[in-house]
């Protein structure tokens, strides 16, 4: 976001542009998955060129749907302009604006797509609820900085809906809400959520700026959360006083919207964020501690990813493209903040947060594509990996600086504690490197030379060497040095750890990743094997079907029975699998039981992951 330049650097030339675009969203058919929405826009006579929002930020991608974009026409003072796609730019309209013209009337709807993956571009609506993002419905002109474009708008929901956003409101006439003007920056940045079960929490006020937490859900049931839920949440807000010691924003707005049939992602803004998940969300216990990292995670970047990010990703609009090679500072740093932050807030318990920690670094220890394709490669392809298919994930690599961002930010945390006995951490560099006067949405860029010096400003180290080692790294094992400096192991035995089954169950997969080498499905579909492991030596391929495990049908308990009767048994575990439409027998040489990660305190050395993960404000 940019709304003052502390430090940017803009790579193209911007012209000032003060006259205000006006944008009305009608999303009274939202459940019937389209909206409809005009446009005044302020023009010269001459050829102009209109612009479809293309990299949308945070989504680290060229991820705007254009192809949802329907119905559109240009008139000026009544006469129909003609406009033409640009044969390159598929995001591009161009037009000329007729003599004695000053402005541009412009009419499109946009179709939400039904029951679709992905970001902001996937499912959004149903007949219970919807988020708008307005990127999704407007144009802007070509060559002006997002900062400098003035846009009013106004928005209709559907009869009785209640709704939720961080964009400053001037009036609200029934169902139709009229914004205060702001610049296209901040429009974008501001989402709206809307529904007919909706619940506004406040969660308080530290530090100055007011916190809500707005909800939709599918049904009244599924807005209820706990008492005691909220009181994590509010306990969230103190925390990251605590961490960050100001605040870049006017007031924050959770906007969390519970459905099965909405995608499920979050995604970061400066003043609030868009966090989808499942309708029992936050009611199953289950799905909740799964989940329980979505908004701490979110939060944080309105500090890491908004107020700092990297030069690469701060855009002057949104048809200059992102480079996303410091996304494991901007994701990486944000994925370990938000998970410390998440016992700290007492969202999950110190036990189900190892465990959780256990898992990925598991996952990223016994990836065999980290032989081929450095972490620092996985944040410069995030616009590939994001859409990458779960088949042979694990020799492809995924957006990995996330979870390995958390394995290398915990080694530096640890090695501050230590190297500074125990008088500095990685709090002080949060504190340093996202602070400052607050107050108001800002934006201040950063290179990777900045992340070393300010390391080096709280503890003098090696810092460079230290991250350029992991990065670009081919050797096969993850960075464990954080959870091992820390007081802890990663070990494996046969019993499933709760957060194991947790995941097992919310995403409804058995997973014998670390013993046959197998991701399957409670249907059967196996969606990976691990590159290397029994499974896949044998001959078994992903995206292929599991239909009989020792001559009997597959269920989840039959499969997990035959991995444990091998171990007493010298006859291999046989599998028919369904290939196309062609069954094939393998044969799994495999006798080692069920295997499964977990930390085990290393008594030879202090709990520092503990002390990391204890509440910064003292409860009362
Ligand atoms: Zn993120």
């Amino acid at each position: 976001m940019r709304f003052l330049f502390l430090c940017g650097v803009l790579s193209t030339v911007i012209s000032a542009q003060t006259a205000e675009m006006k944008l009305h969203v009608d999303a009274t058919d939202a459940s019937r998955h389209i909206l409809h929405a005009s446009m005044t826009i302020p023009a010269k006579p001459g050829p102009l060129t209109l612009l479809y929002p293309e990299w949308i930020p945070g989504e680290h991608g060229p991820t705007g749907p254009i192809t949802d974009l329907l119905g559109l026409k240009i008139t000026a003072g009544g006469q129909v302009v003609p406009w033409q796609r640009d044969a390159v730019n598929m995001y591009a309209f161009h037009v000329t604006v007729p003599p004695g013209a000053t402005q541009l009337d412009v009419v499109y709807d946009f179709v939400t797509p039904p029951e679709a993956a992905g970001f902001t571009s996937g499912a959004s609506a149903t007949t219970e609820l919807a988020v708008l993002n307005w990127n999704q419905v407007l144009l802007y002109p070509e060559g002006t900085n997002s900062d400098q474009i003035r846009l009013q708008a106004t928005l209709k929901v559907p009869n009785g809906w209640k709704y939720g956003t961080a964009l400053p409101i001037a009036h609200e006439t029934g169902n139709e809400i009229e914004f205060q003007p702001s610049s296209l920056t901040t429009l974008i940045d501001s989402p709206v959520s809307t529904g007919a079960h909706y619940r506004t929490i406040e969660l308080g006020d530290s530090l100055g700026p007011s916190h809500f937490l707005h909800i939709a859900g599918d049904s009244e049931r599924s807005i209820q959360l706990s008492d005691e839920l909220i009181e994590h949440y509010k306990s969230l807000v103190l925390e990251t006083g605590a961490l960050f010691g100001s605040r870049h924003y006017r007031s924050y707005h959770f906007l969390l919207t519970l459905s099965d049939h909405v995608a499920s992602f979050g995604l970061e803004h400066h003043e609030s964020s868009d966090d989808r998940i499942g309708e029992r969300g936050m009611i199953d216990e289950v799905s909740r501690k799964v989940n329980s990292d979505l908004l701490p995670h979110e939060f944080t970047h309105s500090w890491n990813g908004k107020f700092r990010r990297p030069a690469g990703l701060a855009t002057p609009d949104y048809s200059e493209a992102m480079k996303g090679g410091l996304l494991w500072v901007y994701e990486g740093l944000t994925q370990y903040l938000g998970q410390i932050l998440t016992p700290r807030s007492g969202l999950l318990t110190p036990e189900d947060f190892r465990e959780d920690m256990a898992i990925y670094a598991a996952a990223l220890d016994r990836k065999f594509g980290r032989t081929w394709r450095p972490l620092e490669d996985t944040a410069v392809a995030a616009q590939l990996l994001y859409n990458a298919r779960d088949d042979y994930a694990g020799y492809r690599r995924g957006t990995d600086y996330y979870d390995e961002g958390t394995l290398i930010w915990l080694e530096a945390d640890v090695l501050i504690r230590d190297l500074s006995k125990g008088t500095k951490s990685l709090n002080d560099f949060c504190k340093l490197f996202h602070g400052g006067p607050g107050g108001v949405p800002a934006l201040k860029t950063y290179t990777f030379e900045d992340v070393v010096a300010g390391l080096n400003s709280i503890q003098p180290y090696e810092w460079a060497d230290f991250l350029n080692k992991r990065l670009h790294s081919t050797a096969p094992h993850a960075p464990l040095g954080g959870i091992e400096n820390g007081g802890w192991k990663l070990t494996y035995n046969t019993t499933r750890s709760e957060m194991w089954r947790n995941r097992e169950e919310d995403s409804k997969v058995v997973n014998l990743n670390y013993s046959i080498g197998l991701k399957v499905s409670e249907e059967g579909n196996i969606s990976d094997v691990a590159y290397g492991g029994p499974a896949q030596k044998a001959g078994v391929s992903p995206a292929t079907k599991l239909v009989a495990v020792n001559r009997r049908q597959y269920y989840p308990v039959i499969l997990r029975e035959a991995i444990q009767s091998a171990v007493n048994s010298p006859a291999p575990i046989e599998l028919l699998v369904k290939n196309g439409e062609y069954y094939q027998t393998f044969k799994i040489d495999y006798h080692g039981g069920e295997v499964y990660p977990h930390l085990t305190r290393d008594e030879s050395k202090p709990d520092v992951l503990s002390k990391i993960i204890e509440p910064l404000v003292k409860k009362k």
